[in-house]
């Protein structure tokens, strides 16, 4: 069936799934957090409200067309809009030539890619990860663990089970010795979701590569804010857990593999 069609068409489609869903992503991390609707009313220019035109709404192309403006107003567009739908089909596209293109790329990786790249932007601006995401994740992944025979829905719900308990736990404790918090609640629903895609090893992979990522980063926003103290430039942890989320994803156990292996 979509196997059999020519490669670079298949990539191409898959790519403008991408910029399709990146387009549609950019209207869930403006309205989600204020509680708008994500259907209606239509695309329109945050400054001028005018609404805008099926042929200013064509991923990167109208960007690029418009020269970064609104067709009403002339203010400029924020590059966040391609920045995001460029990513979406970078990520569509890495998932299909990695995994194939079958149902399960439909109904499991699409939603998952997509579910981080709006938490990642949602809790950048807000500082805040909504639970329609981190718990709608995490319910698609416990109901298509099914169709993943290598995962298994016991590593699925250890995975859910782990990443929470982990988090809270260490929230728990941070607050009781510090007094302030350290972890918001929706980073450990994030890890439960995280948790429930990728297994427990996958949890913990992402604890690991997230911290260092979070620390690296952690140091140069210090540098260069000059801040003194690096735990007080709160940065949100949000979008690093999807970083590692997305490495153990991608990469699977081939970190550990070498030192496993060795029987
Ligand atoms: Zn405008």
């Amino acid at each position: 069936m979509m196997g059999d069609l020519p490669l670079a068409f298949s990539n191409a489609v898959t790519a403008v799934l991408g910029l399709i869903f990146g387009s549609f992503a950019n209207v869930v991390i403006a309205r989600l957090p204020e509680g708008k609707s994500v259907v209606r009313p239509g695309s329109h220019c945050p400054n001028c409200k005018k609404s805008i035109a099926w042929y200013d709404n064509i991923p990167l192309l109208s960007y690029l067309a418009l020269g970064a403006k609104c067709r009403g107003c002339g203010k400029k567009i924020s590059l966040r809009y391609p920045v995001v739908e460029a990513m979406m089909a970078l990520l569509f596209l890495a998932a299909k030539v990695r995994f194939g293109w079958d149902l399960l790329f439909f109904i499991r990786d699409i939603p998952f890619l997509f579910i981080l790249v709006v938490i990642t932007f949602i809790d950048l601006d807000h500082r805040i990860i909504p639970d329609e995401l981190s718990i709608g994740g995490l319910v698609l992944g416990l109901a298509t663990t099914w169709a993943v025979p290598d995962l298994g829905w016991i590593q699925s719900v250890a995975g859910a089970a782990v990443g929470f308990g982990l988090f809270y736990g260490l929230a728990w404790s941070y607050q009781k010795y510090k007094g302030r918090m350290g972890l918001g609640g929706g980073d450990i629903k994030l890890l439960a979701m995280l948790g429930a895609f990728l297994g427990v090893q996958g949890v913990f992979t992402t604890i690991l590569i997230s911290s260092i990522a979070g620390t690296l980063i952690g140091i140069l926003w210090a540098v260069a804010t000059r801040q003194k103290n690096l735990m007080t430039s709160a940065i949100p942890f949000g979008p690093f857990l999807v970083i590692g989320g997305l490495y153990y994803y991608f990469f699977g156990d081939s970190l550990w593999l070498p030192f496993m292996t060795q029987t």
